[in-house]
């Protein structure tokens, strides 16, 4: 019989070691938003595969119209010979994305891939080359997407020079002291200091802050980011790659915003578990690059185009998006419960089922905002594994935990997951 340790080791020999791990757990199988490992234990999964899962694992729909798919054919490399559900996916991107404009969609296959292209057609429109983005912001792990990345460890380090005009301004973080007033003072620093903003092509922002700790970007700041953006000639990029698809509530979390992005990135849970992504945008924006600036080999693979068009069906059918708030709704509400009980919890928040708590050490039994605790972090993902639950952290800190679990799961199961949290953030406690 096969064992996670012994998968384990053939791993730490074969495989290289920048590669991290979130759980030393090797899968056999998975289904909505439950996995088994080899050695037949079951998981209520929580981790979506980082945010790619929003109709969970092998989504019947999804599965089906993949296995027709490979009966058509796999790849013909759009740039050769064109495919109609490529077409249709950019269709049904633009009808989606907000704007009073009219849209066209260039496919990728990554997250990063979307953000480069973003840059490269910001640069393209604007014919400048400044890109201003976010502290704690997390795009990629390419060079123009590290540099945007705004935490050096573990992403960054050792891999530098990476390319230049990159700059960044404060992410709004209130909890951790940052305000919408100090964020774009810090736009102001770097206008003032760096870069002139008539050389800046475009401010890149995450709607919620993913990687960097499920922050939510204030719609105040938002829209006054797009006032400056307007001002100057800038262009407004929202990358969506972890908050698109249905995440937040709305298909993309730029929605809420009440003013529109000029370009949005999104991947991950777009195609239920295959790999494509997009950069969706303003027509005359989208159509600066000269043909044949933009594409790639696989760039929107027919397979997964497939998979996401099915994706798009299933949201439909099954309300995901409504499904989506009223599950973030439920999660928050019984996180706070969660919080009333455990003074390390110092924060809840969220956007539809986006949804994360904050642990911190306590002073005087009360959290203390300066002493985020990435230890007991850990220790609440060890204590959930080891009952049946799959947890990840994030945050610039290390100190927060995120829920990105299947839409689609069942009210019983998301009601399991959360109350083996509940028993494992007591057992964590020091
Ligand atoms: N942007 C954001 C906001 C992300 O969350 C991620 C992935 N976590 C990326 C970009 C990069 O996507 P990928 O890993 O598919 O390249």
């Amino acid at each position: 019989a096969k064992s996670n340790a012994d998968l384990m080791a053939r791993r730490r020999a074969a495989v290289a070691r920048g590669v991290g791990q979130a759980h030393e757990i090797f899968v056999d199988r998975a289904a909505n938003a439950e996995v088994w490992d080899v050695e037949g234990k079951r998981y209520v999964d929580f981790a979506g595969g980082i945010a790619v899962l929003n109709t969970g694992h092998c989504h019947p729909e999804v599965i089906a119209a993949v296995q027709e798919q490979l009966g058509l054919y796999t790849h013909t490399c759009f740039q050769v010979l064109a495919y109609e559900p490529y077409v249709e996916l950019a269709e049904k991107l633009n009808a989606l994305a907000p704007g009073d404009f009219t849209k066209k969609t260039l496919l990728l296959s990554s997250g990063a891939e979307a953000v480069e292209n973003a840059v490269k057609i910001a640069r393209a429109f604007t014919r400048r080359s400044g890109v201003i983005a976010f502290s704690g912001g997390y795009h990629g792990r390419t060079m123009m997407t590290l540099g945007l990345t705004g935490k050096v460890q573990p992403y960054k380090s050792g891999f530098g020079p990476f390319p230049a005009e990159v700059f960044h301004a404060q992410f709004p973080n209130e909890l951790h002291g940052v305000s919408i007033e100090d964020a774009l003072a810090s736009i102001e620093q770097i206008f003032k200091n760096d870069i002139e903003p008539e050389r800046v092509a475009a401010f890149i922002v995450e709607p919620v802050q993913g990687e960097g700790g499920f922050y939510v970007a204030p719609v105040e700041f938002i829209r006054q980011l797009r006032a400056l953006a307007d001002q100057h000639g800038i262009l407004l990029i929202a990358d969506e790659v972890q908050t698109g698809a249905g995440r937040t509530g709305t298909w993309f979390a730029c929605e809420q915003w009440g003013v529109a992005p000029d370009l949005i990135t999104t991947a991950k849970s777009m195609a239920g578990g295959f790999p494509i992504s997009a950069v969706v945008g303003r027509t005359s924006v989208m159509d600066a690059p000269n043909p044949g600036g933009l594409g790639g080999t696989y760039a929107g693979s027919p397979i997964a185009c497939a998979a996401a068009l099915a994706v798009l069906r299933v949201f439909e059918k099954e309300q995901l998006l409504a499904r989506s708030q009223a599950l973030g709704e439920h999660i928050r509400t019984r996180l706070s419960a969660m919080a009333r009980e455990l003074p390390t919890i110092g924060d809840v928040r969220g956007l539809g089922a986006m949804v994360a708590l904050e642990l911190f050490a306590t002073v005087d039994g009360k959290a203390d905002v300066h002493k985020p605790d990435a230890a007991l972090t850990q220790r609440v993902l060890r204590e959930a594994a080891q009952r049946g639950l799959i947890l990840l952290s994030c945050g610039s800190y290390g100190n927060v935990i995120r829920i990105l679990v299947p839409l689609t799961a069942s009210d019983a199961l998301i009601d399991e997951g959360l109350d083996v949290l509940h028993a494992s953030l007591k057992a964590a406690q020091a």
